[in-house]
């Protein structure tokens, strides 16, 4: 869906728990970014101007955002699309791979012994294993969502 480019790394992270899949890598140049949105059909996030010129002359499509703080990115990027309609929590924010639900042991081995007893559906990322629930950085997320009217 998206790529972000280097200087969007942050935003990447927060579009992904807001279950948007996208894209993102700090070591590829522009020719290759380009080359690979069009081949995968990604909408180009970028907060550099070259890029976007570049972008818009190969008919890769394209966001602008002006910020350089991922809320006011978000508040920019929702302006130019719906970022409600998304399906929260359902991919690694470091990854950007789908969760699955998480195995028994999975959660007996990664989850503190307090959140087991209080949370009852954990999912976990099949690249790295990390596991996801609902308190924690999940919960901390969806606060900063609400607040940005997200
Ligand atoms: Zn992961």
């Amino acid at each position: 869906m998206f790529f972000a480019d280097r200087m969007l790394g942050k935003l990447a992270k927060k579009l992904r728990l807001l279950g948007f899949d996208t894209a993102y890598a700090s070591d590829m140049d522009e020719e290759d970014i380009l080359e690979f949105c069009k081949e995968t059909n990604r909408v180009l996030i970028t907060r550099d101007r070259g890029l976007l010129r570049k972008a818009v002359e190969r008919g890769v499509r394209c966001y602008y955002v002006s910020s350089d703080d991922w809320r006011e990115q978000l508040m920019e990027l929702s302006k130019k699309m719906d970022l409600k309609n998304s399906r929260r929590m359902s991919r690694c924010s470091l990854c950007n791979v789908e969760l699955v639900k998480a195995s028994e042991d999975e959660i007996k081995m990664k989850v503190p012994l307090y959140v087991q007893q209080t949370q009852d559906e954990f999912y976990s990322c099949p690249a790295c294993g990390r596991v996801y629930w609902a308190g924690s950085h999940v919960e901390h997320a969806e606060a900063l969502f609400r607040r940005l009217g997200l």
